[in-house]
């Protein structure tokens, strides 16, 4: 509200006033004609010294006039001299203050704060020129909500750059053009939501840049590779580097980030610079010419040659072994192709292969696969994969001697998933050693409070065939049972005759270790792999579990029985104790003692089940054979 002092000039003097409106940012834009002061009407300064001023309720000032070229003459000096005085005839006189501090001082469009009257006198030119027009502010915001609309909306690059080009250039020239059609307009608005679109807009795009790009290396990430798309006819191929995770063991945190950027850099020189994506667990992916397969092999067999020589970081010499995916199928999605490559480099991977193409009939599992890598590890964190125990009975003793550890997961989506399944899935997803891991301190916890009571109590634990080869086993291991200070004769550790397949000297030295260590030994599924006896040879073991295919048939043929008591009595010649795997009834098990069978295993003696199941079944257990006869 004005409260100018009406009052002491009283209503016969002429008073006229100088309001004004202003911008956002103090800037005049115009004057109402009248005013409501104190309930009496006044004029503005401007109207009040114009004519005809009928019909019009607001006026404009006429920012072209230059306030530079406006007289202004000293007042002091202007009443002690007389001869100046001739200068004021016919002309308006302002007697006002020139301080641009003072608070009568506004903005005046191009020109900074000037006296508020000069402010009046542009807006008596405006009026001898003719009123202009005024567009306002909502026109200004409207176009530039529109811009920013298309600019947002459109995904094609050109458009939005446009859009955006539009918008500053027409938010800044636009109201200088208008002018000199004598139309005011007000642009202060649509700045200020300029000039907070922008930064959040820059914002937006950082955060977007930092989820395309993987945290330790910053390299591009799978996702960027899919949100720009895969040019038509180009390869999708993908690199599985094998054992990443131990190779970045052997690496200070700060440099794995290198590892991955030296890796990348390596294949991005042999394939003609192509930009390599990268995930987080050592797999990178990229496009390249499509070629003949002969030629895209050859391909690959040098670019597995340039992985001959070992990554130097920072003075550490790491060998690598990648393995290729190949994804041809143009037609389907980047996004399927994508992880079509990379589900086919782990399976080249988990085979030993220089690569795998990916077919067409695999499509439907490879998300799965791809996905198995973090349900695995969210599965082994909330309790959907849990470990069962399924006990063993001595015959030497009449009681149960111990246990097997057999993995299980109830999957929330796919129901109850058998282990052979997801075995073998987690060995392509590279997640069986954390599995094994996983396994083995259950299996210690559980062998802690079942040792309390039914000492010696022995739990087996399965080792992937895939592991037995693998140089960081041992120390792995050492390192989970100093840290729950656990007696390794307690634990008797079961791998599979098949292991042969992978390099079969490391895998002997690891096992021999092992043993070394006190685990007690089992070959798991004896009889059903290809180098039995030659195994039983370089193999150093404690037990042979015979498997489930022999031990079924034996009381219903008798050249079955007659190879399951051969093999017992070869077992024992060789100091093995024997260990007889799916006993499902009475007559079997009858059958097993006679046949002077150590263990027995199988769901007549007890389903695999939960720890406190088991418990509760130790505690209640009777010998059959007490029982029964
Ligand atoms: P396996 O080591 O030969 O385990 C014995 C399998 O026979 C188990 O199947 C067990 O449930 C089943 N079985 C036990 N008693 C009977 C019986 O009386 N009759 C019949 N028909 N079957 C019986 P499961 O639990 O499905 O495990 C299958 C395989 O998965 C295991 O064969 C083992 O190779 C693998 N596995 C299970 N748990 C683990 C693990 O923690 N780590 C690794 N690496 N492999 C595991
Ligand atoms: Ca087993
Ligand atoms: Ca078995």
């Amino acid at each position: 509200t004005i409260k100018p002092p009406l009052g002491n000039l009283g209503h016969n003097h002429n008073v006229s006033a100088s309001v004004w409106t202003l911008n956002f940012y103090g800037y005049a834009q115009s004057a109402p004609v009248q005013i409501e002061v104190d309930g009496k009407s006044l004029s503005s300064v401007a109207s009040k010294n114009s004519p005809n001023m009928a019909g019009e309720n607001s006026i404009i000032p006429d920012f072209t006039l230059n306030p530079d070229s406006i007289q202004v003459l000293n007042s002091a000096r202007l009443l002690s001299d007389s001869t100046s005085s001739a200068a004021l005839t016919g002309k308006n006189v302002f007697v006002t203050s020139t301080s641009t501090n003072a608070g009568s001082a506004v903005g005046y469009l191009g020109h900074g704060r000037v006296p508020s009257a000069m402010i009046d006198i542009a807006a008596m030119q405006s009026l001898a020129k003719g009123q202009t027009s005024d567009f306002g502010k909502t026109p200004y915001i409207a176009l530039l909500a529109l811009l920013i609309f298309i600019g947002h909306k459109s995904s094609r690059y050109s458009v939005k750059y446009i859009a955006n080009a539009f918008a500053v250039t027409s938010l800044f020239i636009l109201p200088s053009v208008l002018w000199d059609f004598r139309i005011i307009s007000d642009n202060s608005w649509a700045v200020l939501m300029l000039a907070t679109y922008v930064p959040i807009r820059i914002w937006q795009r950082w955060q977007r840049s930092m989820e395309l790009t993987n945290s330790s290396s910053g390299l591009p990430n799978i996702e960027a590779l899919t949100a720009v798309g895969i040019s038509d006819g180009l390869d999708v191929v993908a690199a599985a580097i094998g054992q990443y995770d131990e190779m970045l063991a052997n690496l200070p945190k700060s440099l794995h980030g290198e590892c991955a950027r030296q890796i990348a850099r390596r294949l991005s020189v042999a394939s003609g610079d192509s930009k390599i994506y990268a995930t987080e667990n050592g797999h990178f992916v990229w496009l390249e010419q499509p070629r003949p397969i002969e030629a895209q092999t050859e391909h690959l067999e040098g670019l597995k040659a340039l992985f001959a020589s070992p990554l130097l970081i920072d003075s550490i010499l790491l060998d690598t072994n990648i393995h290729f995916g190949l994804d041809r199928n143009a037609e389907s999605s980047a996004i399927k192709r994508v992880q079509s490559a990379l589900a086919s480099a782990g399976e080249a991977l988990s085979k030993g292969k220089l690569y795998e193409e990916f077919g067409q009939q695999r499509l439907e599992s490879a998300p799965w696969e791809l996905s198995l890598h973090a349900r695995i590890d969210e599965g082994l964190r909330n309790g959907d994969i849990w470990l069962a125990l399924q006990s063993q009975f001595d015959f030497r003793t009449g009681r149960i001697s111990g246990a097997e550890a057999l993995i299980r997961w109830n999957d929330p989506e796919r129901g109850a998933i058998p282990p052979d399944a997801f075995i073998l899935q987690a060995e392509r997803a590279g997640r069986i050693e954390a599995i094994t891991y996983w396994v083995l301190e259950r299996a210690i916890e559980a062998s802690k409070v079942l040792n309390a009571q039914f000492y010696p109590f022995q739990i087996s634990v399965n080792l992937s065939a895939r592991m037995a080869d693998q140089p960081g086993l041992v120390g792995k291991i050492t390192e989970i049972m100093d840290r729950h200070q656990c007696d390794c004769s307690l634990l008797t550790i079961e791998v599979t005759e098949t292991f042969s397949m992978g390099n079969h000297a490391m895998a002997q030295k690891n096992l021999s270790a092992l043993r070394a260590m006190g685990f007690r030994l089992s070959i798991d599924d004896f009889g059903t792999g290809q180098a039995s006896l030659a195994y039983l040879a370089d193999i150093p073991s404690d037990e042979l579990k015979l498997d489930k295919r022999f031990i079924q048939a034996i009381t219903k043929d008798k050249r079955e029985r007659l190879i399951v008591r051969t093999v017992i009595k070869l077992a024992h010649a060789l100091g093995q104790e024997i260990v007889a795997e799916g006993v499902e009834d009475w007559e079997t098990l009858k059958a097993l003692q006679q046949m002077n069978c150590d263990i027995a295993q199988g769901y007549y003696i007890g389903r695999p089940m939960a720890f406190e199941g088991l418990l509760a079944s130790l505690s209640g257990f009777e010998t059959p054979f007490a029982q029964q006869g």
